[in-house]
């Protein structure tokens, strides 16, 4: 098969022209990188993980009619997804307070946040992605008042869903982080849909029994044992690769 042409590469993804005009093929890496790139590393078949982890997520927000950019998985690595102009923002929920949260404001790590707290951030390594509020939002035009009423809303519903799914497999989801997309349809309409990835790179997942981290701060803060946390994510969700595409059982709810 000819190769197919290079979109972009990121830290832990590659964008290729898809088969069909108006889709990308999304290659997940092995490449972990933290710290906006001072630290880097591989973990081995995160991006098999990844691509099957975000896989499941995306359709299953798509059936609660949370629009996404997943077509598709194509194989072990990539997956099909609608081209979208992404909005250069990441939002951030948060559910109990890690990481920068905790930094900021002297919260020790693990308390309960007495509501889900939404955080915006401008995508930009060169500044650090910093955190802007909604006047930097639409004073300097990276999106428009209506798009971060929808990017808010529908974050708090992936919030809630996710949580809920999560926890019926004995994970807490104490933040994440999502993207957003405009996909322009071929009558002019323009929405607003759920893009990137969703996977344990760019979430924080606990264990609720234990507290053991199940994501990218094992890597981050040199925890060890990396992949055996995300499978061990796949493997709850029943969704490891082994067990093929066909006889994916989903999760098993705890008891
Ligand atoms: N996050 C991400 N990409 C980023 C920054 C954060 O995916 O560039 C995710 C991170 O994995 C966590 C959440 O967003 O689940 C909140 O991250 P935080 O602001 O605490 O930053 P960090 O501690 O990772 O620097």
């Amino acid at each position: 098969m000819a190769r197919r042409k290079q979109i972009y590469e990121g830290k832990a993804k590659v964008l290729f022209e898809g088969p069909e005009p108006g889709t990308l093929v999304q290659y997940f890496k092995d490449d972990a990188t933290a710290f906006n790139n001072k630290k880097k590393g591989t973990i081995t078949g995160k991006g098999v993980l990844n691509n099957r982890i975000s896989e499941y997520l995306m359709m299953r927000l798509e059936e609660i009619g949370i629009p996404t950019h997943f077509v598709r998985r194509l194989n072990m690595r990539e997956q099909l997804v609608k081209e979208v102009e992404i909005i250069p923002i990441e939002v951030v929920v948060r559910n109990i307070a890690a990481g920068s949260i905790s930094t900021r404001f002297h919260i020790p790590e693990g308390t309960r946040l007495p509501r889900s707290i939404v955080e915006y951030y401008y995508k930009n390594d060169e500044f650090n992605d910093p955190m802007v509020s909604e006047e930097h939002i639409t004073g300097f035009g990276w999106a428009a008042i209506h798009e971060i009423d929808e990017m808010l809303n529908m974050s708090l519903r992936v919030n809630d869903y996710l949580a809920g799914l999560f926890l019926g497999i004995g994970i807490k989801l104490v933040d994440f982080k999502v993207e957003y997309g405009r996909l322009y349809h071929e009558n002019g309409d323009v929405q607003v849909v759920l893009a990137d990835e969703l996977s344990p790179d760019n979430m924080r997942l606990w264990d609720f029994k234990t507290n053991e981290k199940m994501d990218k701060d094992r890597f981050r803060r040199d925890l060890g044992r990396v992949e055996e946390a995300y499978q061990e994510v796949a493997r709850r969700l029943g969704i490891l690769p082994e067990s093929g595409p066909t006889d994916v059982k989903g999760p098993s709810t705890l008891q």
